[in-house]
């Protein structure tokens, strides 16, 4: 028996077809190297042990009777703490969650779960998936496996570092602003956020709600098609899931960019970006380019005010959707002698300062006196971010950009600087305003850490990103020091 923890779904699934190895073989060699490497990492916050063996025994018997589900049946997974799992805790990486264990399902989970999914465990991140360097966890910071010393991203860090060890065969992690798409480029994944509305956000805890979508951590363009046709459904317990036909997502893979437009905004490159990816993104145009692609120089005048409006819009939602960790109906509770107490000594004691940074400004912000001047505004801005890329996409069928300014950073380097922080959302927060579909794709290493490519097209063409990014693709890129 052969098992490569790196392997993509599209070889485990054929590993399992081929009998040569079993699910419960295939979790249990995932399981031992969770226990091995996990505690150096901090990739995972439960692991479902018990579960997973009685999941990968279900497969494999369902395999022995010709059964099986669909090409995930029997592979581990892990999701993101923000997806809410039947039975098992949920705790969005906060203290204010602890103890709360739902009692349903997040949608995405279900579907994964009716194709056979195996879930190893449950992802740790930043606070409420308020962050961009996992530093915000309740319970502790996680690694990035390809420099221990250096921040995975966030906030979905746990799911890109679980996948980037080998530690699942693929993850789900949530993306408002950037919170997939930024620890992919970090952890050398593909990371996927899908158009607004594609996928349901019903059971995802998450701040801001005109912009959270599930996403998905992979190794390959291949896994993420698989992975997105497995989620892709309408749920009619999320009022923005759009109903549209069912796409495999992977029809167009392999297939000739030649003639394709492919936009390049200036202001993707301007002098916050590190120099050396400014140079693998304009390396990876050039590819596209001797592919028979066109690579046109386009303007996207909005974009540095596109972060600011995200972060209003995100801390105002935030204030509101965190409104109901109360010390009443979820998790923590801190009883004080009157009602207004308590919730004050709940919400003192069990939020992290980030959060609470995020609700005080948002509350500020959507204050009587305030709100036109920020939130209003911060709306107009959104949609004149929404036309410059209605614009772009007159001209172009897909843009291609950095996903970050740097390559991952070492913690605490910025803990002390709220701003700059935010400052690294800046590429990854103007399609999240415009609800548009992004993908990060592993493009080369500088100095030993992976640097993200990020292509972004129109609403709901997630197949032609895929078979765009499909022609960037490189060998899968592994952490040399961990094994
Ligand atoms: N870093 C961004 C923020 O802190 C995005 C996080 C996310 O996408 N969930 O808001």
């Amino acid at each position: 028996m052969n098992i490569n923890p790196y392997a993509t779904i599209a070889q485990l699934s054929q590993g399992l077809a081929e009998k040569q190895f079993t699910s419960r073989e295939l979790t249990e060699a995932y399981l031992a190297r969770i226990d091995l490497l996990n505690p150096a990492i901090g990739a995972y916050l439960t692991i479902t042990k018990e579960t997973a063996l009685a999941a990968a025994d279900a497969s494999d018997l369902r395999r022995q009777a010709g059964q099986t589900l669909s090409s995930l049946d029997g592979i581990p997974m892990a999701l993101d703490d923000v997806f809410s799992t039947a039975g098992i805790p949920t705790t969005c990486a906060s203290a204010i969650m602890a103890g709360y264990i739902p009692p349903y399902d997040a949608t995405v989970w279900r579907l994964l779960k009716e194709k056979g999914a195996v879930l190893l465990g449950k992802t740790n991140l930043d606070e409420f998936a308020i962050g961009s360097s996992s530093e915000n966890s309740a319970y502790g910071p996680i690694h990035n496996p390809f420099d221990l010393e250096r921040t995975p991203g966030g906030s979905s860090g746990g799911s890109a570092a679980a996948v980037a060890a080998g530690l699942a065969g693929y993850s789900l992690g949530s993306d408002t602003g950037g919170a997939v798409r930024q620890p992919a480029a970090f952890c050398g994944l593909v990371g996927l956020k899908p158009t607004y509305g594609l996928l349901s956000r019903h059971g995802m805890i998450s701040p801001a709600s005109s912009m959270d979508q599930p996403g998905i951590f992979a190794a390959a363009i291949g896994d993420c098609a698989l992975i997105l046709a497995a989620l892709d459904s309408l749920d009619p317990a999320d009022s923005i899931s759009v109903k549209r036909e069912a796409k495999s997502y992977g029809h167009l893979l392999g297939q000739s960019v030649a003639g394709m437009k492919i936009g390049l905004p200036q202001e993707y490159f301007g002098k916050e970006t590190q120099p050396e990816i400014a140079a693998q993104i304009r390396a990876a145009a050039r590819e596209l380019a001797a592919q028979g692609a066109k690579i046109l120089e386009i303007s996207l005048p909005h974009t540095a005010a596109a972060l600011f409006a995200y972060y209003i819009l995100t801390s105002a939602e935030a204030s509101s959707n965190l409104a109901c960790h109360d010390g009443v109906q979820y998790g923590l509770r801190l009883e004080e002698d009157n009602i207004y107490e308590t919730y004050r000594a709940t919400r003192s004691a069990g939020f992290g300062p980030e959060v609470k940074r995020r609700i005080i400004l948002g509350t500020y912000l959507l204050s009587a006196g305030y709100y036109q001047v920020y939130y209003q505004k911060a709306m107009q801005i959104r949609t004149l971010v929404r036309r410059d890329f209605d614009q772009a996409f007159q001209n172009c069928d897909c843009l291609l950009t950095p996903v970050t300014p740097s390559t991952a950073f070492k913690p605490g380097e910025k803990k002390n600087d709220p701003l700059a922080i935010y400052k690294s959302d800046i590429y990854t927060a103007a399609p999240s305003l415009a609800g548009l579909p992004a993908i990060s794709l592993p493009y080369g290493l500088i100095e030993g850490l992976p640097c993200g490519a990020q292509l972004i097209s129109p609403p709901f063409a997630e197949d032609r990103l895929l078979q765009i990014g499909a022609a960037l693709e490189q060998k899968r890129l592994l952490p040399q020091d961990l094994d």
